[in-house]
């Protein structure tokens, strides 16, 4: 569970997250910025975690403006792949098992998005890291089909946005990589905006992704990629992590 719009520090964040009940955590922060983490973050930032009785169980890979997997500029290309064998190594550090990965929004820059992950195959192998291949586009589901066929399982799973696939209507193509997934982005909207809300917010199916969930290889507690906005709830920020809760809670009964 993340909030970017309460900007808190990570202590404050984790003691929320921990206060509410919560065990484990996605790492999201930095997803969208060029910052790479110091050895000594790995350290502070994997102690912050424990001590607040949390687990790390996956990490968000980086995705900034101009930095992407697909970058064609020859130097920013080599800082994306820097800034995911820097994810990677985190990701270790902190004990989890995958880095989430956004595709190409351009099937152009397929080739070379390829070449970054290869890039790290042997760091993810040495490490015991995978990476999670994320839908985050309308026609993705064709970009993840080529990548699972070129790459094993064991090194690029899936990463399940619910909330993606709700807006790009393609649930069900993307509903056949059940066998490679790996992490959850699982939130709400309305179909028009990627709102990242709670469930029951919006129109996602939470029976049938609840279900699909069960009868896959995902083996993880669940992963909700819910972001406090004013905009949708107004209160405390004790009060959103209270009204989410509930609503994954119900999002859990409605998929038994
Ligand atoms: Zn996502």
């Amino acid at each position: 569970m993340f909030n970017y719009s309460f900007q808190f520090d990570l202590e404050t964040k984790l003691r929320l997250f921990a206060n509410q009940g919560f065990r484990f955590l996605h790492w999201c922060d930095d997803w969208n910025n060029g910052v790479l983490y110091s050895k000594e973050d790995f350290k502070r930032f994997s102690q912050l975690i424990e001590s607040h009785g949390l687990k790390c169980q996956d990490v968000h890979g980086s995705d900034a403006p101009g930095i992407k997997i697909g970058s064609q500029d020859e130097g920013a290309f080599e800082k994306y792949v820097q800034l995911l064998r820097n994810r990677i190594e985190f990701c270790s550090a902190i004990g989890g098992d995958a880095v989430v990965v956004h595709p190409p929004k351009e099937a152009s820059d397929y080739a070379r998005s390829c070449k970054a992950i290869e890039n790290v195959r042997t760091l993810c192998e040495d490490l015991g890291i995978a990476l999670a291949a994320e839908n985050c586009f309308p026609a993705d589901d064709k970009v993840l089909a080529q990548y699972f066929e070129k790459f094993a399982p064991e090194f690029v799973g899936y990463c399940f946005d619910s909330g993606h696939a709700n807006l790009y209507n393609n649930i069900d193509d993307l509903m056949k990589f059940s066998n490679r997934l790996k992490v959850l982005h699982l939130h709400d909207n309305r179909g028009k905006e990627d709102n990242h809300q709670p469930p029951f917010y919006g129109s996602v199916d939470w029976q049938r992704v609840m279900h699909w969930i069960e009868q896959s290889g995902y083996s993880k507690p669940l992963n909700f990629e819910i972001t406090h906005r004013p905009r949708y709830f107004e209160g405390a920020p004790e009060e959103y992590l209270d009204h989410a809760a509930r609503s994954i809670l119900k999002a859990l009964s409605a998929g038994t």
